[in-house]
């Protein structure tokens, strides 16, 4: 990899799971511009407009700058040391354990946190504390994709690389669109279409979304019918003998329970579910099943549902019913939704995981992990999720929360309940590094942290490459990095909790020597990184996972795909077919709440707007928040495009302008996600959306609510 010029340091881009490599502009004391990297893998030096414009978020006057604090409800919080701030901070969960036990206390992360961070926060609540309350903005995200995943292939792990975009020749992006939410990855689908004009994009979307709109077909089904697409698909491909039947007879377990499933589910009925044209499904499976090579794409059209794990099941299936899948151009792919939320995963940094994808819930893990940590035991009841951990605060169960780089007093479902649950909470932690946010409001502790450019270490992106990260300058004011604020306080609580002798778990110098320790428990596991290490990535650049020991980087890279030799990761290298689900949406639509309403990503913002919402020129795209409806919506209640409406769903209502739309149906509803309390001047819009989840991912329904809308 060619040395970063002078003036320059090569890391990546904070925003979404595309990971692309940035070369930061500085004078060593301050970010002056940032350019792609020409040398990274995932971008190859593009940019998208937030990229590109990362050196204007990165000014200090929105910035936390220094500890601050507040002995009690209704005062105004004051400065204090870093010194003080560990200590209250130490002393205060340590009063709350010691009362109430270690299932008191819990720490709420972010997919955003590097692997570093991600790792010392996990260890610090499942190896220090002996709970494992700690979940993370990543259960919104991508916890349907890593059920689907164990499920069918047995393992989290996406089994495709960007490379495929090149050598697909369909490609099914069902409840995505890359072309605002993963754009550099988006452009180089483009450029293989334009290569290769033979290829042939479905997209399925209730919008007609700018990926929509580029695709060969567009299928706009009803929130909520992906299963029943997807099972008419593959009664098509059975149908008429597109299915691999001695693939499926060699390397897999369950067809004939999901082939008994699907053979009632004809074109025709899932016509009549999915509102959309029998013949276009015929036309979809038949691209699909006749294609050499067919990949599909998948995000949070699938996840955010109350079947995502099934949504994602059903889809793989697709995949596994034609043999496609670990060749060229191949396989089920799920597009990470944060920058490092594979990473994140990697560490076990969720309730239900421990480091390396080991389970909680197998007892051999469990001691695996406390003998990597030098515990005694690590906890087996299973900790909060999100959702859950939001409504044990408010029930009083949860009575100290730290809430380390998301903002859940916006981001998440149910806000008047998590908006009272933080409210409820005894001692409200915030490590965050920008001021001013909906959580910040409720935080008894700000603890200011470093942020894109100031930090080190890595983040794995969608291609399970993984990535250093790199600071260009100092952080400002007193912040500090993730890690070294977790370890400081783990340090600070052992004492405190009768624990003195594990002080020293968390004695790291570096970001460097946790990556040792996290790539050390990685041994033998299916994302084994034995081999890899900060200088190894520093002299050959981002590295896919697995990295065992012994490897060479040329081998690794001519394996970009996972499953190629027909095995997957469960126990007898069967991947099994599931049976989904066909249950719709949680919310049914009905007199008092007609309208089907659903949110996404815009192109030039980013989830609570916290970074991109510094830019002026991201207003450019989008300046305000918008409730899009078909122009018959609008003519039916005498409304035009522009004017203020109210939007009551069974979980609040906001004040909203609406926008005239026929990208949308009549009887649907679109709101871009990102617009909180600071521009709304109320509350931000999942207000709207409610907390029911998938019962098997934990993942709340955050793509439909049932909502009706009136004029102001
Ligand atoms: Fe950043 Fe994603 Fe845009 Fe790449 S595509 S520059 S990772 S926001």
């Amino acid at each position: 990899v060619r040395a970063a010029a002078p003036g320059e340091t090569r890391s990546n881009c904070p925003y979404c799971g595309v990971g692309c490599g940035v070369l930061i502009e500085h004078d060593g004391a301050r970010i002056t511009g940032v350019r792609g990297d020409p040398a990274h893998p995932a971008n190859f030096g593009r940019l998208c407009t937030k990229g590109a414009t990362l050196h204007l978020t990165a000014g200090h006057d929105t910035r936390l700058l220094h500890p601050e604090y507040r002995a009690r409800r209704g005062e105004a919080r004051a400065r204090v040391s870093w010194e003080a701030a560990i200590e209250v901070a130490a002393q205060r969960f340590a009063d709350v354990i010691v009362e109430h036990g270690p299932d008191a206390v819990a720490f709420y992360i972010s997919g955003q946190l590097l692997t570093e961070d991600y790792y010392v926060f996990n260890k610090a609540m499942k190896g220090l504390i002996g709970s494992n309350n700690v979940d993370t903005n990543s259960r919104l995200c991508m916890s349907s994709a890593v059920a689907a995943y164990k499920a069918t292939l047995g393992a989290d792990a996406p089994p495709c690389c960007y490379e495929d975009f090149d050598h697909a020749d369909t490609i099914l992006i069902a409840g995505a669109n890359p072309a605002w939410a993963h754009p550099v990855a988006f452009r180089r689908i483009e450029e293989a279409r334009a290569r290769r004009p033979g290829m042939k994009i479905v997209v399925v979307d209730p919008r007609r979304t700018d990926t929509a709109a580029m695709a060969d077909l567009h299928l706009a089904i009803l929130p909520g019918t992906d299963v029943w697409l997807f099972d008419a698909m593959l009664h098509v491909l059975l149908d008429e003998g597109l299915a691999d039947e001695a693939w499926i007879a060699a390397h897999t377990e369950g067809f004939e329970a999901l082939r008994a499933h699907v053979r009632g589910v004809s074109p025709a009925v899932a016509a009549a579910v999915c509102g959309v044209a029998a013949e276009d499904i015929v036309t979809a499976a038949r691209w699909w099943g006749e294609a050499p090579a067919a990949l599909s794409l998948w995000c949070q059209g699938l996840n955010q549902s109350t079947h995502g794990t099934h949504n994602g099941a059903a889809l793989i299936a697709l995949s596994l019913a034609t043999g496609k899948i670990g060749r060229p151009g191949c396989g089920p792919f799920s597009l990470t939704g944060q920058p490092n939320a594979m990473g994140g995963r990697e560490v076990g940094g969720l309730a239900n995981l421990l480091p390396a994808h080991r389970d909680l819930a197998n007892p051999a893990h469990r001691e695996e992990v406390a003998r990597l940590w030098g515990v005694d035991s690590v906890p087996a009841a299973p900790g909060l999720t999100a959702v859950e951990l939001f409504r044990a605060a408010r029930e009083g169960r949860v009575k100290a929360l730290w809430i380390a780089c998301t903002n859940p007093a916006q981001s998440m479902p149910e806000q008047a309940l998590v908006h009272e649950a933080l409210a409820a909470c005894e001692f409200v932690v915030l490590q965050e590094a920008f001021a001013g946010t909906e959580t910040a409001a409720f935080a008894d502790l700000v603890l200011p942290a470093a942020t894109w450019g100031e930090k080190e270490g890595t983040v794995t992106n969608s291609e399970r490459r993984i990535s250093r990260v790199r600071a260009a300058v100092p952080a400002p004011g007193e912040a500090r990095a993730d890690w070294r604020i977790v370890c400081d306080f783990a340090r600070a609580l052992a004492p405190r909790i009768g624990k003195p002798q594990a002080a020293a778990m968390f004695a790291y110098d570096s970001a460097q020597a946790i990556f040792a320790e996290h790539v050390a428990s990685t041994a033998g596991r299916d994302l084994d990184i034995t081999g890899l290490d900060y200088s190894l990535l520093e002299r050959e650049g981002p590295q896919q996972w697995p990295f065992p020991a012994g490897a060479r980087v040329e081998e690794v890279g001519a394996r970009a795909r996972l499953y190629a030799d027909g095995r997957f990761a469960t126990p007898n290298g069967r991947a099994r077919f599931v049976v989904p689900w066909r249950t719709l949406t949680a919310e049914a639509t009905g007199v008092r709440y007609p309208l089907a309403l659903t949110s996404g990503r815009l192109r030039d913002h980013w989830h609570g707007m916290s970074r991109s919402g510094k830019v002026a020129r991201l207003y450019g795209h989008a300046d305000e928040a918008r409730i899009e409806l078909h122009p018959r919506e609008l003519a039916g209640r005498g409304l035009v495009d522009g004017d203020l409406v109210r939007v009551s769903s069974r979980h609040g209502a906001l004040v909203l302008r609406v926008a005239a739309s026929d990208a949308l149906r009549p009887g649907m509803a679109f709101v871009g996600m990102h617009w909180g309390r600071r521009v709304l001047n109320s509350a931000g819009i999942n207000l709207l959306f409610g907390g029911a989840c998938d019962p098997l991912s934990k993942q709340p329904e955050l793509k439909h609510a049932a909502v009706r809308i009136e004029p102001v």
